[in-house]
């Protein structure tokens, strides 16, 4: 079976890059990297030391380049010299990237891909990798992602708004001490219309009273709470 080597990761290791630790079943970033092992933080002050062969980073692939306005921007300031407008240089490059493997481009335009999370090496078609929708917004804790967004109307994003209040309000505190303040890892786990009782927020989370590590769907609620303690 093929793994996951130095030189596929090395590159996104100044860039924040989330990964999933397979054993543990876990999230974190990626902090380090010391021989063949990789330094995974969790949370605000945790960190592991696990086998780069057992984690698998998240990455985005390049067909959702299109949409990524932030990478788009930057890219264009860091290459758009001489191009009329960010539109002509876009059309340019999207094509660019849509027809050509991304190894094929020079190192800083790879280091561009890098910097955004993108599956340069081709790891998410070899399953080492796990494929990162693509989210532009963060707001309390929550991506929306914009593929779903495309695709809604006002109604449905209410909808949807609702839900994950409600989703929250249920995930609200530590299933252990039923504290609220935690700290937590910020993966994106969008919403699928239609298939909101199957959602889940697998983010990591530690609890600043009791220490208690869970993911976002093992809080409970304050009636859930209250519950336990008769
Ligand atoms: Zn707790």
């Amino acid at each position: 079976m093929e793994t996951l080597t130095l030189k596929e990761i090395l590159p996104y290791l100044p860039y924040s890059l989330d990964v999933f630790i397979t054993k543990d079943k876990i999230y974190g970033e990626l902090s380090g990297i010391d021989s063949d092992r990789s330094i995974i933080q969790i949370g605000n002050n945790e960190w592991f030391k696990v086998h780069t062969k057992d984690i698998q980073p998240m990455l985005k692939k390049i067909k959702v380049i299109e949409q990524d306005d932030d990478f788009w921007k930057e890219f264009y300031a860091e290459f758009g010299g001489g191009y009329k407008n960010l539109t002509s240089f876009k059309n340019e490059w999207l094509s660019s990237f849509q027809n050509n493997p991304p190894t094929s481009f020079s190192y800083d335009i790879m280091q561009m891909l890098f910097k955004y999370h993108y599956d340069v090496f081709s790891l998410i078609e070899k399953k080492l990798a796990i494929e990162k929708p693509f989210v532009s917004n963060l707001e309390e804790g929550l991506f929306y992602a914009p593929y779903v967004l495309m695709e809604h109307t006002e109604e449905s994003l209410k909808k949807h708004e609702s839900f994950m209040d409600e989703y929250y309000k249920k995930h609200e505190l530590c299933p252990n001490c039923g504290h609220k303040g935690h700290t937590t890892t910020l993966i994106g786990y969008p919403l699928i219309v239609g298939e909101e009782e199957n959602y889940q927020d697998k983010n990591i989370c530690v609890c600043t009273n009791c220490g208690d590590r869970h993911i976002t769907h093992d809080r409970i609620s304050k009636e859930e709470f209250l519950k336990k303690q008769n």
